[in-house]
């Protein structure tokens, strides 16, 4: 099934046995072709994975547009209510992919390994794992945000080890706590898994916050490396940090919880600036640019920071403008 939700948007959902369904929302081709993951989570109805693909879907026009990639966003999410083992599911994934013929690229996301995709690269020259073997772009996500939280202790704190408050030590999360510990931060980090937080225990820069009071323990930076939504209308008022700056999707739950950060001095970087190092690298990757040149964009990610703090509005604000300007500006042209 396939549906026109307005003239760029499309909504493609590939129903098969089991009652698997491919997902495939494209948000936007209006910079280039979409690119954006695959999540395969436990979904409790066809809704709200409807409703998930469609919200990331907009996020990755928006991360593509302001990190200047010429990409459009879309999402897949894999409706899978059996449990079917990703093997079974990889034919009819790369067969939906196929017939879409190359409008949407996709890579991984939660629940879907990098391993899961490379395996399956001869399947779909639709993978961004297509033209080369790839690493996981969660490493590049890290390194993003990592350089970010460095550019924001060098101009807005006035501390040279800031305390770092981290939710979620995965794929992401991980690389990021140990990018931070290396280059001498403190770092304080919850995760429901006692062992993912578990390897960083005997660093002596680290300490694990356990689930009753790690959210409103002060700090510096807090960086969501979790879920999305994390900060609600009922606990925004429990933030205490200066700066909310993760690799979490839709860290806050909804605008208004944005508008009241920004009433409290506590600045949101938008989740779709911060978090766009795995897209440079995955894009950057696809379209085979070199190693150095993807990096070299990652490093420049925290330019974008200073170019959205320049006026009073919210930087979330801010960001959105300049990437639906970009959007925009281009299906005017075209
Ligand atoms: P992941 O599944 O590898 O890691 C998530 C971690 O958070 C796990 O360790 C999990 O145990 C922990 N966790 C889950 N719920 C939690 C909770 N309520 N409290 C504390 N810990 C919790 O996922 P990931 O790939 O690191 O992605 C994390 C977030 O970043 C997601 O929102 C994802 O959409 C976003 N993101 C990831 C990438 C990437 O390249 N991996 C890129 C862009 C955005």
């Amino acid at each position: 099934m396939t549906e026109q939700c307005s003239p760029c948007k499309q909504l493609h959902i590939f129903e098969y046995s089991n009652n698997v369904k491919i997902i495939i929302h494209i948000d936007s081709l209006a910079l280039g072709n979409a690119i954006g993951g695959t999540r395969m989570l436990p979904y409790d109805s066809v809704e709200s994975a409807i409703q998930d693909v469609k919200k990331l879907s907009s996020a990755m026009s928006l991360k593509a547009a302001i990190h200047g990639l010429n990409q459009g966003g879309g999402k897949c999410v894999i409706f899978n209510p059996e449990k079917l083992h990703f093997n079974e599911i990889a034919p009819l994934y790369t067969s939906a992919l196929n017939q879409l013929a190359g409008s949407f690229i996709a890579a991984n996301d939660m629940g879907i390994s990098i391993k899961m995709i490379n395996d399956i690269r001869h399947l779909s020259p639709f993978l961004i794992s297509s033209n080369q073997l790839i690493d996981d772009p969660s490493y590049f996500t890290a390194l993003g945000v990592f350089h970010c939280i460095q550019y924001i202790t060098k101009n807005h704190l006035d501390t040279t080890i800031p305390n770092i408050k981290i939710q979620g030590l995965g794929r992401s999360g991980a690389p990021l706590c140990k990018m931070l510990l290396d280059s001498g931060f403190k770092v304080s980090a919850y995760d429901i898994k006692v062992s993912h937080v578990e390897q960083f225990k005997k660093h002596p820069n680290f300490s694990a916050l356990d689930e009753t009071n790690w959210f409103s323990l002060p700090c510096d930076i807090f960086a969501p490396c979790a879920s999305g939504n994390v900060i609600t209308n009922s606990n925004v008022h429990l933030i205490n940090s200066k700066f909310v700056c993760g690799t979490a999707n839709n860290p806050c739950e909804n605008m208004a919880v944005i508008n009241t950060l920004h009433s409290h001095h506590i600045q949101f970087i938008p989740d779709f600036v911060s978090n766009g190092g795995g897209l440079i690298y995955a894009a950057g990757t696809y379209h085979q640019l070199s190693r150095k040149e993807i990096i070299d964009k990652i490093k420049n990610i925290p330019k974008l920071i200073s170019k959205l703090s320049c006026s009073s509005s919210n930087m979330y604000v801010n960001a959105l403008s300049i990437a639906n300007e970009k959007i925009s500006s281009f299906v005017n042209e075209s």
